[in-house]
């Protein structure tokens, strides 16, 4: 069945999705109460009983990102549209930045600030290894620095870094810091407040567990008065907070600015609920074990990691590809026979390492032994020098008995 349209060499219908398993780096699983939310009946945007559903989704945000900051609020667009937001509003022409790069998304930062017209001090750390605390201090020194901006948990390399510390050293310099929480928000502690961090943000798919096109965004008191205080209109309209916060600030009367992603919204409040019902910390506990769990499995198999364990993030593992293994070849496959994504190395890692999710729904004792099982299975077929055997009963030990 199908219709025929002009340019489509085959008819047209219905688009049903393949089952599938994401333990790629995002999004992750959708639970089916998200999707049942997002099913919902649109109403209007300026609709009373959407705007009370706002004010419960900024309440509920800021469980997540522990803070009381009033300006917390999702921006309509992916975990990207959540970065410019930051720097459009904080950075203007001229402005020094540093900017830390261990990998893809730090190196999106230094892009922001130079099409803000503003002057990126890369502080440059190897990937695979957490941002160099004493070289951002020795930077921060003599730059005379508008911002810090880093990324948390750096999902390219699957290194956490020490936001504390460096939201501290931000401080200590009178720069802002800059965070991106987009995959550590949910599935670690982000603690805004107690690290002093001024604009923050997230993205929906990754450990929250919604579908993608949403960035939750934090801006403390200090990021608010720079906003006010930085002259000059920001340079994007649409991410411009003085015009959203007419629509998302506090009181009755919401100004129209865009129209809000209304059924995704339903999607981000649900899942958000689901995070409060479970706890934060709950939350974080349930990513560290599942972390442990899969790292049992993959070391018994005799595979490795990239990062050492110090600096390792729980919701994203950088795992070597054995010596002569196909790395392309093994995702295919465990797509095709399973319905399972991993994720592939970027950049210099590309053909290196396998990027194994677990984030939000996706980090459940089902999808660690799925995966284990899976790839087990499939390298075994080549000629990579594992341990059969053994992978799944190490992760079973973790997950069921060392309580
Ligand atoms: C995924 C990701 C982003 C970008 O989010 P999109 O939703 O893909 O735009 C930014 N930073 C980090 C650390 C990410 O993992």
């Amino acid at each position: 069945m199908g219709i025929k349209i002009m340019s489509m060499d085959r008819p047209v219908k219905s688009f049903a999705p393949p089952k599938r398993v994401l333990m790629g780096p995002g999004p992750s699983d959708v639970h089916a109460r998200v999707l049942a939310a997002m099913a919902r009946p649109t109403i209007g945007h300026l609709d009373p009983a959407f705007v009370g559903m706002m004010d419960e989704l900024k309440a509920l945000l800021q469980y997540a990102f522990r803070t009381t900051n009033e300006l917390t609020i999702p921006v309509s667009g992916p975990g990207s549209a959540g970065m410019e937001t930051c720097f459009v509003n904080l950075v203007r022409p001229g402005d020094t930045v540093v900017v830390c790069a261990n990998g893809v998304f730090g190196t999106r930062m230094a892009e922001n600030v130079r099409r803000c017209g503003g002057d990126p001090l890369v502080i440059e750390t190897p990937w695979g290894e957490p941002v160099d605390l004493n070289k951002v201090d020795e930077a921060l020194k003599g730059a005379n620095a508008t911002a810090l901006a880093f990324v948390h948990a750096e999902t390219s390399t699957g290194v956490a870094s020490d936001a504390a510390a460096l939201c501290a050293l931000a401080q200590r310099h009178g720069a802002l810091s800059i965070v991106d929480a987009v995959t550590s928000l949910g599935g670690m502690p982000v603690e805004v407040d107690a690290w002093g961090a001024d604009a923050v943000y997230t993205g929906s798919q990754k450990c929250l567990s919604c579908a993608p096109g949403l960035s939750p965004v934090t801006f403390g008191p200090r990021a608010v008065e720079r906003v006010k205080t930085r002259g000059g209109k920001a340079r994007s309209w649409f991410m411009d907070l003085d015009l959203v916060m007419g629509y998302w600030g506090a009181g009755a009367r919401r100004a129209y600015h865009h129209t809000a992603p209304i059924n995704g919204l339903y999607g981000l409040h649900e899942s958000l609920v689901m995070l409060a019902e479970e706890g934060i910390e709950a939350s974080w506990a349930r990513h560290a074990k599942a972390h442990r769990a899969l790292r049992a499995g993959i070391e018994a198999m005799g595979l490795s990691f990239l990062v050492p364990e110090a600096s390792r993030l729980p919701m994203l593992n950088a795992v070597l590809v054995p010596e002569g293994v196909d790395e392309a070849a093994l995702r295919a496959r465990l797509l095709e026979r399973f319905g399972l994504e991993i994720g592939a190395g970027l950049g210099a890692l590309a053909g290196r390492i396998w990027r194994i999710g677990l984030m939000g729904q996706s980090a459940v004792p089902a999808n660690v032994l799925l995966c284990l099982s899976a790839i087990e299975a499939t390298l075994g077929e080549t000629n990579a020098p594992i341990t059969t055997g053994a992978a799944v009963p190490a992760a079973t030990r973790v997950l069921f008995q060392d309580v």
